[in-house]
């Protein structure tokens, strides 16, 4: 099978940034991973990714993740980044793909949810993970996909769906569980791991 990490490598100059390499992770743990960075970058965004067959699946999220069900934000598909990914922060030099600062905004672990199969499975979140890994996939080929996460910031249902004009763009959408909030949760700007913000790791 080809390497799903050449876009990211090609993308890159791992020489001269501090980002992971490009390698495919083989799993040593029981539950799938997601991550968000905040990324300073020639814009501000977020990266949100979602761990599947040992590669991140990742999406450019501008404004950041809404957990107002209103709040459609737009998740623009990147390329597929390393499993190492999801503890990078940092520096990316000038002159570098992506330049810019990174924070671990949030990061947890996560589980799809099936609703064509849900009714013959009690509990969604025990799916083993092959089984898990295979709805990532396939929901990922349909153009939609819902899941659960469970992070430090981020909690409940959402769901991930194409833009029907454009394949490389999606919603992120909060579904309207008892996580739903109208509160911005933007406005926490910590990262994760550091507890520091993006102006001062800069
Ligand atoms: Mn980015």
């Amino acid at each position: 099978m080809d390497n799903p990490l050449k876009p990211y490598v090609k993308k890159r100059d791992l020489k001269k940034t501090p980002e992971p390499l490009g390698v495919v992770k083989k799993r040593a743990h029981d539950l799938l991973e997601f991550v968000i960075q905040k990324h300073r970058a020639s814009r501000l965004h977020y990266d949100f990714h979602l761990e599947c067959d040992g590669v991140l699946l990742s999406w450019a999220v501008p404004k950041g993740p809404s957990t107002n069900p209103r709040e459609k934000r737009l998740a623009v598909m990147v390329e597929d980044h390393p499993f190492d990914y999801r503890c990078f922060e940092g520096i990316i030099p000038a002159g570098q793909y992506g330049a810019g600062t990174v924070i671990v905004w949030d990061k947890g672990t996560y589980y799809p949810i099936d609703y064509e199969s849900i009714d013959d499975c009690e509990n969604p979140g025990q799916t083993n993970l092959a089984d898990a890994q295979r709805i990532v996939r396939d929901g990922i080929r349909k153009g939609k996909l819902s899941f659960v996460l469970k992070g430090k910031k981020l909690q409940g249902e959402w769901t991930l769906v194409r833009l029907k004009n454009n394949p490389k763009q999606w919603l992120l959408v909060k579904h309207d569980d008892k996580y739903a909030d109208e509160v911005d949760l933007t406005r926490l700007d910590k990262s994760v791991l550091s507890r520091k913000t993006l102006e001062q790791l800069m």
